[in-house]
């Protein structure tokens, strides 16, 4: 672990990016991936007392523990038994990188296999009444299939899902380097690299245990989910009933154009997901948050908010505009932020909740997979130079209210 005192920043001494895995997995399954039940079913069957597992899952939660060896209430017979069954820890290496006079931490982490996930953990510190937060945003893939062509995580391509443990270790390191401060993880958003409701079970399996008093202790009511519109994942969340809230990045409200922004629209439209989206606030009570990555030129017409206001109208959601990270190979940039107001202040007029909200770390490169694709090399030039201008012609296209004829991404369309 590189770890760096706050306000210094310094490039990252270079994690190898496996754009494909490099090494075999490690298949010994996480600590943190396991109820505990497991944890004290595993102790049981071999005839160790239940304090043992007690004192395994105080170490895994405790968070001062970074490995095994550190953990000195265990003899080392049963640390040896232990370790070569579970992985104390799922992250091989991370770095950091700050931003925004330390109020930013950007961690890379890599995995068993040397694929590389992103994790951001952001410092608001206490203003007027409101107490201090801190909030980590998380990786559910490595990779994404669904491909939005703003994120660089989408270009990067799908690799797999994470484990339950690789999940909820990129909280587990926020938590220590919090800990060490006398500090605690209050928030947590699933808006790294992935689409969480691709990866439903393990993220379902890394919630429970986020969520739960005897393991991580965080109220669902400080986790956020967020996807790009996978509604039967949205139902299923909803059926389970906690209430999490759910974000939905919705970019456009026009299917001409969502299907080139979020191309998984082309499988689920985007009345169908703010449908589900509903029908998820009216169950939990929740409001529903719309994110929307402002693309200059792109979405960011009066147009645009009209259909917006339009198809939230009477919702109980709020919409969040970010103005969009600049992301390399692509052609596009950010909307300015006085047009940004101008799209807020329409929206509000016609009697949506919107906020504005400026992204953490662009300096370190903070939109999710970006830090990854740096790592990842560049594509050949003739490669970037195709991207952009089918993005060209795609985003003309729907601009001129033609849907797409490309097909669903691949992995992505099934229910
Ligand atoms: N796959 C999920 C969660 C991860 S992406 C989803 O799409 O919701 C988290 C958020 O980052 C999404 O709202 C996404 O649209 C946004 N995002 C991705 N690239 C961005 C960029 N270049 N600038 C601003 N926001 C971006
Ligand atoms: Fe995947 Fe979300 Fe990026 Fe789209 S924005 S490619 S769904 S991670």
């Amino acid at each position: 672990m590189t770890e760096l005192q706050p306000q210094v920043v310094v490039p990252f001494r270079g994690l190898r990016l496996a754009p494909s895995a490099t090494t075999p997995r490690d298949e010994r399954p996480g600590l943190a991936g396991l109820t505990t039940d497991e944890l004290a079913g595993w102790f049981a069957e071999r005839g160790h007392p239940a304090f043992r597992a007690r004192q395994v899952a105080n170490a895994v939660w405790g968070h001062r523990h970074a490995s095994l060896d550190e953990v000195t209430t265990l003899p080392v017979p049963l640390k040896e038994e232990l370790g070569a069954a579970f992985r104390f820890d799922t992250v091989e290496d991370s770095e950091l990188r700050l931003a925004d006079g330390g109020l930013t931490e950007k961690a890379l982490h890599r995995l068993s296999d040397g694929l590389l996930v992103e994790s951001v953990l952001m410092h608001y510190p206490a203003r007027g009444g409101a107490r201090e937060r801190h909030t980590l945003c998380i990786s559910s893939q490595a990779g994404c299939a669904v491909g939005c062509p703003f994120c660089a995580t989408g270009e990067l391509g799908y690799e797999r899902d994470l484990e339950t443990a690789e999940i909820v270790d990129q909280v587990r390191h926020a938590a220590r380097r919090l800990a060490r401060d006398g500090k605690r993880l209050t928030n947590v958003v699933f808006m790294g690299m992935g689409e969480p409701l691709l990866n439903l079970d393990r993220v379902l399996e890394s919630i429970a245990a986020l969520n739960d008093a005897d393991r991580f202790g965080l109220g669902a009511r400080h986790i956020t989910v967020s996807t790009s519109g996978v509604v039967p994942g949205i139902r299923r969340l909803t059926a389970l009933g906690p209430q999490f809230t759910l974000a939905v990045s919705l970019h456009a409200a026009r299917n001409a154009l969502r299907d080139v922004l979020v191309p998984l629209n082309r499988r689920w439209p985007v009345e169908q997901v703010v449908e589900a989206a509903r029908e998820h606030a009216e169950t939990t009570g929740r409001r529903v948050t719309y994110e929307v990555t402002m693309i200059d030129g792109i979405n960011d017409t009066d147009e645009d908010a009209d259909a917006l206001a339009e198809l939230l109208r009477g919702e109980h959601a709020h919409v969040n505009l970010i103005p969009m990270n600049a992301v390399a190979h692509t052609p596009w940039t950010a909307t300015p932020l006085p047009r940004v107001e101008q799209f807020a202040a329409r929206l509000r007029s016609a009697g949506v909740a919107t906020t504005i909200r400026i992204n953490r770390g662009m300096e370190i490169g903070a939109a999710c997979g970006q830090l990854a694709a740096e790592h990842a090399g560049q594509p050949a030039p003739i490669v970037v130079q195709r991207r952009r201008e089918r993005l060209v012609d795609e985003s003309a296209r729907a601009l001129r209210g033609e849907r797409s004829d490309e097909p669903v991404p691949v992995g992505v369309g099934d229910d």
